[in-house]
Formats: C-alpha cells, sequence, structure tokens
C-alpha cells in the first residue's frame, strides 16, 4: 500500500531542536525523528531514511507481534524476536513427544513452519491526529462516567470508519497524552504467523527467572517467526495457500555487532509508561498496587511451579502463565525498591509543589487549574480505600481460567445485545473473533486441579482480608471442579451460540457463578469508567498548565505505538564501587553452567565453545563470542523484539529486557541508571548457524 502519512503534530510537540531535548524522556513518536538531530550522536542515515512519511524507509521494517516488536530480516517476511515473544507459539506447538520449549524448533521447509495461533503481526502505515473530532463529543454538562463512554464510543466509531475505508487494515486510535490528544493509525494487519526457528530454553531463556531483569545477562533470547498473506497479498487467515509477507522494506543484518561506545538506537512498540502521572499516582502503585502483586503473584507462582516439577504434560500446559506472571512479579519488586531508593515519590511531588505555585501566582490560572493536583489526589485516595477489596474481587475471574471463560461467555452474550459501538470492545465485530480464539487457547491449557488450587487459594486470601463475598457463601469448590463442563469444547461452541437467558437456566456451576457475580462486576467497570472519565479531564488540563510552566515540549507516555530511542553501548555502576561493563561472552555462559535449571547449556554449546569454533562471529577484542549488550535506551514492556540498529540502520542485537534498576524506567527515566539489553547478533547467528545449521536462514538474510 502507499503511504499515507499525515505529519502530526502531537499538540505540544513542535520540533525539537537537540538542545531541548530532555534526556529523561526518549521514546519519540516518529514524527518527531526529523528533529532529533540524530546525526550529532552517530546516526549516519539522514532522518528521512529512517522515516518518511511519503517514501519507503526503515520504519517500513519493523512490526508488531502481539504484545512485542520484530524486525523483518529477509524480502520474504522473516521477522526476528525474541524467544520469550515467541514463548506462546512454541508452548502450543508442543507436546511430550515433541517439546520444542526444551529441545528447540527449527523448520527445515516453508512447509513446516508452525501457525503460531493466536498470534498477529503488525506494520505501522500511517497516522493522523484526531484529537479534535475525540475530544468533540465531550459536553461541558456530561458526568464522568458518560464523558468516558462518548469518548470511546466515538474512538471505536473513528476506528471501524477507518477499516471500512481500508479494507484488511487495522485501525487504532490511541490516546497520546492523557484526556487530550488522539492519534488515529493505520496498520497493515497480518494474521498467518508461523514459527521458524526457536532455539532450546536452556539458550533462549537461560538463567531464567533468577536472571531475568539482571545485568550481567547470558541468555539467547531470540527466535524467527514468518509473516503470511493470501497469494493476492491481503490478509488472511491461516492457510497452505498463503504466500510469505513481503515487507516493503526489511532490516539488513548486519555480522558486526555493536561494541562499547557505539551509537545504537531502537524501534519499537514500548508497551506503557507514567511519566505524566502525578505523585499520588505514584503512592498509590508504591503503596498498594505493586505490593499486592507482589505478594499476590508470588503464591500463584509457587502453586504452579509446584504442579508443574514433575509432570511434564501438565507444565507445557503452564510454562507460559508462569513465566508471564513470575516476569511482572519481579518487575514489581524492582519498581517497588527503585520507588523507594530514588526517592520518586518526594521528587515527583517537589516538582508538583513549584507547579502549584506557579498556578496559584495568577488569579486566572489558579481559578482555571488550582484544584487539579488535589483533584487528582482525591481520585486515588478514593481509589485506596477500595483497592483491596477491587483487587479481589477482579483477580477472582482471571485467577481461576475456568472463571474467566465462564465471564467472557455471559459477558458475550450481554454485550452482544447491544449495538456494535455500543460493545465493550472485545465483543464489537472486528473483535469478537480474536476473543474467541483466545478462549480456545485458555481451554486448551486448562489444567482442572491447578485451577481448584488457585482459586481457593484468593477465596482464602479474601476471607483473611474480611472480605464479605455473600455470593461465594455455601460454595463447594469440589462440586465445581467435578461438575463442571466447560472444558469440553463443544460445550463452550454451544455456550457461546447461547443468549442470555439461556445462559441464566444453565445448569453449569461455572456459569451459575459467574451470574451471580456478575452485577457486582458491572458496578466496578461503570466505576472504573467514571475515574477514566475524572482523571482524564484532569491529565488533559494538567498537561496543558505543566506546559506553559516548564515552557518546553514533553514527549507523550507509552502506549503501544510506534517510537525511536538512542543511546549508547555503555557499562553502569548500580551500587557504590560496583562498576558493570557492557557485554558479556560465552566463556560467561561456560562458567555460569551448573548443570541445575535454570543454568544448563546445551552439550553442542559446551563442545564447539571448548574447540573455540566460532567462525565468522568472533568478537576480534574479546576473542570470543559476544552474548549480551547494554545500551542507555529507553525502553519498556513491548520493546522485547525492538531490533537494535546501528548508525547505518543495520541490526546488530535483539532487545530483551532491562536491568533491575531500569525496572523503574516506567516511572521516570535516568542516565545513571537506566540500561537496556539486548541479544548480540553474533550469538543468534552462531547458535543459528553453527550450532544448529540452519544455514537456509542465514542465506536468507543475506549473509552467507
Ligand atoms: N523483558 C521485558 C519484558 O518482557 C522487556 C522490558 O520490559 O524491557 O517486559
Amino acid at each position: 500500500m502507499k503511504h499515507v502519512y499525515q505529519l502530526v503534530t502531537f499538540a505540544l510537540l513542535s520540533v525539537f531542536v537537540s538542545s531541548q531535548i530532555r534526556a529523561d524522556e526518549g521514546m519519540y513518536p516518529i514524527s518527531e525523528i526529523a528533529g532529533l538531530n540524530l546525526s550529532q550522536k552517530g546516526l549516519q542515515l539522514t532522518a528521512l531514511e529512517v522515516f518518511n512519511p511519503n517514501a519507503t524507509c526503515l520504519i517500513d521494517g519493523i512490526c508488531r507481534v502481539n504484545g512485542c516488536t520484530g524486525s523483518f530480516v529477509s524480502p520474504e517476511g522473516l521477522i526476528i524476536t525474541n524467544h520469550h515473544c515467541a514463548y506462546r507459539a512454541i508452548q502450543s506447538a508442543s507436546s511430550t513427544q515433541n517439546d520444542y520449549l526444551k529441545d528447540g524448533f527449527q523448520a527445515k521447509t516453508r512447509e513446516t513452519e508452525i501457525p503460531a495461533a493466536g498470534y498477529t503481526v503488525r506494520v505501522t502505515e500511517s497516522f493522523s491526529d484526531v484529537s479534535k473530532p475525540v475530544l468533540n463529543v465531550v459536553k461541558a454538562d456530561m458526568s464522568f462516567v458518560d464523558r468516558s463512554k462518548a469518548i470511546s464510543r466515538k474512538r471505536k466509531l473513528l476506528e471501524k470508519q477507518a477499516e471500512v475505508d481500508n479494507p484488511g487494515m487495522r485501525a487504532e486510535v490511541a490516546e497520546m497524552f492523557t484526556g487530550k490528544t488522539y492519534v488515529l493509525f493505520l496498520y497493515t494487519y497480518i494474521k498467518d504467523v508461523r514459527l521458524v526457528f526457536a532455539p532450546p530454553s536452556s539458550i533462549g531463556n537461560f538463567g531464567g527467572d533468577v536472571d531475568n531483569w539482571e545485568w550481567p545477562r547470558h541468555t539467547g533470547d531470540f527466535s524467527f517467526m514468518r509473516a503470511y498473506v493470501a497469494p493476492d497479498g491481503s490478509t488472511a487467515d491461516y492457510s497452505t495457500d498463503n504466500v510469505p509477507y513481503k515487507p516493503k522494506r526489511f532490516i539488513q543484518v548486519a555480522r558486526q555487532g555493536a561494541n562499547e561506545g557505539d551509537y545504537v538506537m531502537l524501534l519499537g512498540y514500548p508497551g506503557r509508561t507514567a511519566r505524566h502521572k502525578t505523585s499520588s499516582f505514584l503512592s498509590f502503585e508504591q503503596d498498594i498496587r505493586l505490593p499486592y502483586i507482589v505478594d499476590l503473584y508470588g503464591r500463584q507462582i509457587t502453586t504452579m511451579e509446584k504442579a508443574s516439577q514433575d509432570d511434564r504434560a501438565v507444565a507445557l500446559k503452564l510454562l507460559s502463565r508462569i513465566k508471564s506472571l513470575a516476569n511482572t512479579e519481579k518487575r514489581s519488586r524492582g519498581q517497588l525498591k527503585g520507588l523507594t531508593r530514588a526517592k520518586i515519590v518526594a521528587k515527583r511531588s517537589a516538582e508538583e509543589q513549584k507547579l502549584q505555585a506557579f498556578i496559584d501566582a495568577d488569579p486566572a490560572r489558579k481559578a482555571k487549574y488550582g484544584h487539579l493536583l488535589d483533584s487528582i489526589d482525591a481520585v486515588y485516595q478514593r481509589m485506596s480505600e477500595t483497592a483491596a477489596e477491587e483487587a479481589n474481587f477482579q483477580n477472582l475471574r482471571i485467577t481461576s481460567q475456568l472463571l474467566r471463560m465462564a465471564f467472557t461467555i455471559y459477558d458475550a452474550a450481554q454485550e452482544r445485545q447491544k449495538p456494535d459501538l455500543e460493545r465493550e470492545s472485545a465483543y464489537m465485530e472486528r473483535n469478537f473473533s480474536q476473543t474467541v480464539s483466545r478462549l480456545k487457547m485458555i481451554q486448551k491449557d486448562l489444567d482442572l486441579s491447578v485451577d481448584q488450587s488457585l482459586l481457593a487459594q484468593l477465596i482464602n486470601q479474601m476471607q483473611n482480608d474480611e472480605m464479605k463475598v455473600t455470593e461465594l457463601d455455601g460454595i463447594s469448590l469440589n462440586d465445581l471442579y467435578e461438575k463442571t463442563k466447560l472444558q469440553d469444547p463443544a460445550f463452550l461452541q454451544a455456550c457461546l451460540a447461547s443468549d442470555v437467558e439461556q445462559l441464566n437456566a444453565n445448569t453449569d456451576p461455572f456459569m451459575q457463578l459467574i451470574v451471580k457475580l456478575y452485577p457486582r462486576y458491572l458496578e466496578l467497570r461503570e466505576s472504573s469508567k467514571a475515574r477514566e472519565g475524572q482523571l482524564g479531564l484532569y491529565y488533559g488540563e494538567l498537561i496543558t498548565v505543566k506546559q506553559q510552566f516548564l515552557d518546553t515540549n514533553f514527549v507523550p507516555d507509552a502506549n503501544g505505538t510506534l517510537r525511536l530511542t538512542f543511546g549508547t553501548v555503555r557499562g553502569y555502576s548500580p551500587e557504590d564501587a560496583v562498576y558493570k561493563s557492557p557485554a558479556t561472552t560465552l566463556s560467561g555462559v561456560v562458567a555460569k553452567t551448573t548443570g541445575i535449571a535454570p543454568f544448563i547449556t546445551p552439550e553442542k554449546v559446551l563442545e564447539m565453545s571448548a574447540k573455540q569454533d566460532f567462525g565468522p562471529y568472533l568478537h576480534p577484542k574479546l576473542k570470543d563470542i559476544p552474548i549480551a549488550i547494554l545500551y542507555d535506551t529507553d525502553t519498556t514492556g513491548g520493546n522485547s523484539g525492538s531490533p537494535i540498529l546501528n548508525g547505518k540502520g543495520e541490526l546488530v542485537g535483539v532487545n530483551f529486557d532491562r536491568a533491575f534498576e531500569a525496572t523503574i524506567n516506567d516511572f521516570a527515566w535516568n542516565t545513571e541508571y537506566s540500561r537496556s539489553i539486548g541479544v548480540d547478533i553474533r550469538y543468534v547467528l552462531w547458535i543459528t548457524d553453527k550450532v544448529y545449521g540452519a544455514k537456509h536462514l542465514i542465506k536468507e538474510m543475506g549473509l552467507n
């Protein structure tokens, strides 16, 4: 498709000049690249070669792979991303006989590439500012909940219309600045994604949760996937007739990697940050939400790990979920530590005091904005009072996968009675098939005994918290789990075809339970919308006055849209007298290998390392294979799989993590402690080529 970019000014984002760039805000929307003066930092391409609204450019080679990022590395739709991003697909394809998580996977031919159920790939095609039409629907006398609903309805309408105008494409209205700026993005949308190559977990997840969020790191966190489309190039569900997608542009892989001191930049889809939120939000995170997550997830992980320990079939259902909870649990611990250590709440509150003084200094300004910080604070105060109860209740329906299924089925029946635009987004026509396919994946990975233990645990917790849920009075979990049929695909199908009345009469105990709990979930949904409407209004105004105060431009928080960040390969000093250098080596992998999980290394790797059989992938100075590198870019979740690009725009590594101290990036970035971690391309290529002999992929990437 032809580019239809319309340059967006993100309202507050006019053109940057390098002296204005604030080092703490580095996830730049692509519309800002031209103003960044990157040639002074080490970029050897012109800004237009990176992003050009009217011609093919570097960003055409970048894609979003579910919640991660990937790069096209061949003209035939080959994608490189992280092992942990493909993890769910590898797990789904695995069985106790063909254990690809344990042994790795390699498709020797295109025909043997495995469909990655539930995966989609997006490529950013265009964007336009729709703040005006979105905010025009807001009326002064609207209640907060109506405000929130009106904005959401308009966003859905714009998305739907854009998809009608651009058949086959995916549209999304992203909120850039809360309550203030909205941008409509159009994506090429690919629904047939396949697994091509994955190293064994002993490489792709070496160090497991022990090393996750840590530096130094020795993980080969990469995998290859491929995007497919219909023979005419249009998007299509999986079919053997489909052909590899031909990206407008692919990213050239550069065998020489990146070394200390080199300029690097990442393009990717960072998920969420909260740098424009107030100190009261940060206090809520620090005192309430994060400790709750650490506690709840910690217990759930222990239960699931126990069940998986001696039963591989059970493990193959749970590993992906365990990994994701463990990732969030440890990140939350890092954030808690960082919030306290770097005194983030106190710093933000000091900034707010200055802002308040500025507001109060002018009567007109005071009349308009004087209440904002207090009003926002009051919202979080109220949230704190009900937080434990709300969190327990919400977690009830996602902790038990059976309750999750029952909820979705019932919610779908309720919502699908409404006109499309009035529905919760998961049940709109454009999204419903994905919702159903997610339900089927949940069903495939059900383990009733683990599900029961997790539910029992949470109900216990609710009792400890003295939370009364009368709907749960007198229920027998044994009865529930013995009598349910939700694990039966035909029953799921029948439930999905039922209307509300039929579901009300359904005798499945989980359906009956959800029917009882549902009104309370609706109340919670409404109150969360009211909160969203209120905070949206206040935050929108807060940004306006903050901009007057600081007289500078801001970068919007991460929101899953395409961003660029740049920096240098460099070490750091996490604490007094400790310096960590920015590259690890294969010798380090060998030294760390104990033979006990998660520090097991495949025999072949150990042998080739002993023989120093490195081929062209040797690091000339280190005289070894480089494994991972450290650099000071500004990244968050969603940047997983982002290409690490050198000054020529070539791929020299794949981003996969951050150092423990940098988990705090989500709230505040700092040049001292914010470090991202990526796998060096030389390790990727050595594993793919020399260790597992996937020469066809090396050739496909143009690296003979
Ligand atoms: N490993 C991280 C994640 O998956 C990537 C990051 O957040 O930097 O969330």
